[in-house]
């Protein structure tokens, strides 16, 4: 295939295949399920079956799979074949409407944080009709939610498209209040950019570290980093260059519609942006994406690093996540408008997520928290784990009119008034300019710059959600019934920006005085890490406004919380096990047969004139051998401490011990290892250095 045009979509069941395939009825009334979330008969799930699989058999597939989006990791599938043995004794391809609908995988070994009883092993996955069947490879996969038997969420689809009907259910009662009769159904769409590193495979199997954790345990700072920033927007790479054009076909084979490509600030980082699109899909593409981005790098002879902080000093990875609320009619509720009554709309939808984002700081931190997003937030290259939204000069005026009933200086003398009120027009491009920022309005979306790259979307939008739906559903109550609307409108707009303006701040985020004012004088909360903030998800107002929504139940909040932590407690134990491997049985054995030589080159010396003990060999071998043994001792210390943390009682009690005591032993053997790197020569190191690994690639 050659044009892209033609290659978009080639390997989806989308809505063109199923207009073309599909009888009308079946057409009309799958269309109706997707569109509107109705329910689907049998009878039009055995016609979507059979042509489903017509399809996918035609090219090429001979399996099936529902696929699914577990707790940890990043997706899941069990395939199954279509054949079925035929009277004749021979076999023939079959898939019916039930088995598109339902499937059982043997969910045993998937993390459920204890909502599964251990006799009770399976749970089931159910199609997701809003996000098209694809193929890979043989396979038809097929987007599936997975739960256990009870109906309990064992994903990450499930609740986030709970809470995708959540936000619908209260934003269209708000769209009602102002007049809308026509719009059936309100979304959030998605647009994340994701950052990725491109190394040298080769050079990646010789590293121990980032085979099992993904990131690098040691490593001396290379004598070039990033400091010149001349990679940012720099020439791409010829196999760069080669890896991305193919990534691209890939993507859009599937549907994906990746647009933008370019270097990032670290060497050998760059970045993939694709089109924005409805956050269900956008989450599957953003799943899919980096599945395609693993594999097509391997094609290439090369790894593409997904981990937030795989070099330290060096910029990490995170993931923007555009996000803005649209009707189906088309209009971006948090785009500014044009008359006097959408200028209105769209300033309560920006209360309600101003409220929102003040209310839950607390579920957006934990929404993106992970062993490995630790590494970046707050540390000056990504946004802190103090969240607060930047709105940009001139909308942060207009807030300021409204809530001290004063004239906006861009319209000179009169009031602004909600309803009457024409806003003045703001440049887009002055709200785009402060990456510092945690939560960015940027002209007509929000910015959510806390992900970590290897995180699901999933989980902070459906917490973006939840709270904005929560915001919404208070709005609506008070607005339904008040007996003048514009009134209401009013003093609600004015009470959300006196209430919740300390969440609001356009200075730069990178700065220590702003955590100091944030939590000293605002009272913003600060949790720098997951074991800090994981244990707010059970927070009773934080369970009270989920399970109210629909979003959770109180069972699987507790699940998830356990989850979460206990992933966190094993990805630090993997690594500081990995560091200890490493320490004893590549790094010390390498420095010691350094030391060994030195030994009998200063015997050698020694021989021909006993008056010269000191000089280089020996000023090296003694720095050396000081640095075996605290090396040795440090990673002893290390060990010590993973051990003593399997006393602790509870998935809170283990990972606090090891935020406590682990992590600052692994700091202390990553310091004396990599001292030791930088004095012993290149030839006894066991494993490509920084400089190595972040320009290995040409
Ligand atoms: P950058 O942030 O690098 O300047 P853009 O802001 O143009 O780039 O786009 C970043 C991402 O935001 C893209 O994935 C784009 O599709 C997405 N995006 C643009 N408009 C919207 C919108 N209304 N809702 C959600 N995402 C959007
Ligand atoms: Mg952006």
């Amino acid at each position: 295939m050659s044009n892209a045009a033609e290659m978009f979509g080639s390997k989806v069941f989308d809505d063109r295949i199923m207009k073309a395939t599909l009888p009308a009825r079946v057409y009309n009334s799958l269309r109706k399920t997707i569109d509107e979330g109705t329910d689907l008969d049998v009878g039009v799930a055995n016609a979507v079956a059979a042509a489903m699989k017509d399809w996918a058999v035609k090219n090429g597939a001979t399996h099936y799979t529902h696929w699914f989006q577990p707790l940890t990791g990043i997706t899941a599938e069990k395939h199954d074949s279509f054949i079925s043995p035929s009277p004749d004794g021979g076999v023939i391809m079959e898939f019916s409407g039930k088995e598109l609908i339902k499937g059982e995988p043997d969910a045993s070994s998937f993390p459920s944080g204890g909502l599964r009883a251990t006799f009770e092993a399976r749970g089931y996955t159910a199609w997701d009709p809003t996000s098209y069947a694809f193929l890979k490879g043989k396979t038809l996969c097929i987007p599936t939610a997975f739960c256990a038997y009870g109906g309990e969420a064992l994903d990450k689809k499930t609740p986030l498209l709970r809470s995708m009907e959540a936000l619908n259910k209260q934003a269209l009662r708000i769209v009602r209040l102002f007049g809308n009769d026509t719009v059936k159904c309100v979304k959030t769409s998605v647009g994340p950019e994701q950052e990725y590193f491109l190394i040298d495979r080769e050079m990646y199997n010789k590293r121990r570290d980032l085979v099992y954790t993904g990131r690098t345990l040691f490593g001396a700072k290379s004598p070039k980093g990033q400091e010149m920033e001349d990679h940012y927007f720099g020439v791409i790479k010829p196999r760069v260059e080669a890896y991305m054009a193919d990534l691209n076909e890939e993507l859009w084979k599937l549907g994906i519609l990746a647009k933008t490509e370019h270097n990032e600030v670290a060497p050998a980082q760059h970045e993939l942006a694709p089109i924005y699109t409805s956050t269900n899909i956008a989450t599957d593409h953003n799943q899919l994406t980096m599945e395609v981005m693993q594999k097509v790098a391997a094609k290439h002879g090369l790894v593409c690093l997904l981990h937030e902080k795989p070099f330290e000093g060096v910029n990490g990875s995170g993931k923007h996540n555009n996000w803005s609320i649209a009707t189906d009619t088309g209009v971006n509720l948090l785009s500014p408008g044009e008359t006097p009554y959408e200028n209105a709309q769209f300033l309560l939808f920006l209360c309600a997520v101003i409220k929102a984002v003040d209310d839950y700081q607390d579920l957006l931190r934990l929404s993106v928290a992970t062993a490995g997003n630790d590494h970046r937030l707050g540390a000056n290259e990504a946004p802190p784990a103090v969240v607060s939204i930047f709105l940009g000069d001139e909308l942060t005026a207009i807030l300021d009119a409204i809530e001290n009933d004063t004239p906006y200086n861009g319209s000179g003398t009169t009031l602004m008034k909600l309803g009457v009120s024409v806003l003045p027009k703001f440049p887009r491009d002055n709200t785009d300019r402060n990456r510092t920022s945690p939560f960015a309005f940027t002209g007509n979306k929000f910015e959510f710059r806390m992900l970590g790259s290897s995180n699901s979307i999933a989980c902070a939008n459906m917490m973006l959600n939840a709270a904005v739906a929560e915001s919404l559903k208070i709005y609506a109550d008070r607005l339904e019934a008040a007996e003048d609307f514009e009134t209401v409108l009013h003093q609600m707009i004015k009470k959300t920006i006196k209430d919740h303006k300390r969440i609001l701040f356009n200075g730069n985020g990178y700065d220590e005085a702003w955590i100091r004012e944030a939590t000293e004088v605002r009272g913003l909360s600060n949790y720098p890490t997951t074991p800090d903030c994981m244990p707010h998800l059970l927070d009773e107002k934080n369970v009270k406004m989920l399970t109210s929504h629909g979003v959770f139940t109180e069972a699987e909040l507790k699940s998830r919380c356990e989850i979460m932590l206990d992933n966190y407690s094993k990805t630090v134990t993997i690594e500081a096990n990995t560091m200890v491997d490493m320490a004893r049985r590549e790094i010390l054995p390498a420095v010691q047969s350094c030391t060994a030589e030195l030994a009998e080159a200063i015997a050698a010396k020694k021989a021909v004139s006993p008056d010269v003990p000191r000089g280089y060999e020996t000023g090296l071998l003694t720095k050396l051998s000081g640095l075996c043994d605290r090396i040795a001792e440090k990673a002893d210390g290390l060990e010590a401490a993973v051990r003593a943390v399997k006393d602790c009682q509870g998935a809170v009690a283990e990972s606090a011990a090891i935020r406590d005591t682990v992590l600052g032993k692994m700091a202390e053997l990553r310091a004396a290892a990599d001292q030791a790197e930088t004095m012993t020569p290149k030839k006894y190191w066991p494993f490509p250095t920084y400089g190595e690994l972040l320009f290995s690639v040409s």
